[in-house]
């Protein structure tokens, strides 16, 4: 069921609201750049997602095919969302960092389903052999 959660970076300057639908899936993924930061989050459509606070507080980080935006509060380091285009998935998007919801439930959560994608190799639609560490 699709449920409008707030979220926030570690310092709350950055504070948003998603409209999402965890039973749905989530995802995690052993690309370079999930791996290390132990990535889970969930896809949205830009229209789900409203920043309500601290967009200049946002600094970003890009790599690879430059085509994700990974956004950084500038004061506390955290990494509630990112944003960007992939023709893939159905274009614009936000990738919103579950470990950043304030007020999910906890069951809730653990009870979402996880999709695992093996973006190390760039097969972004296979599980990876190993999944343990994500
Ligand atoms: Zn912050």
């Amino acid at each position: 069921m699709q449920k409008t959660y707030k979220g926030s970076c570690h310092c709350g300057e950055v504070r948003f609201e998603a409209d999402i639908d965890l039973s749905a899936g989530t995802g995690k993924c052993n690309c370079s750049m999930c791996a290390k930061s132990r990535n889970w989050s969930v896809i949205i459509k830009p229209e789900a997602f409203r920043l309500l606070a601290g967009e200049s507080e946002l600094t970003e980080y890009q790599f690879g095919t430059f085509s994700a935006h990974y956004m950084f509060c500038k004061h506390c380091g955290l990494r509630p969302f990112g944003r960007g285009y992939i023709e893939q998935i159905g274009g614009a998007y936000v990738s919103v960092n579950l470990a950043c919801l304030d007020d999910v439930d906890l069951k809730e959560l653990v009870e979402a389903p996880i999709h695992y994608a093996d973006g190390r190799n760039n097969n972004w639609r296979c599980t990876p052999d190993e999944i343990r560490h994500l």
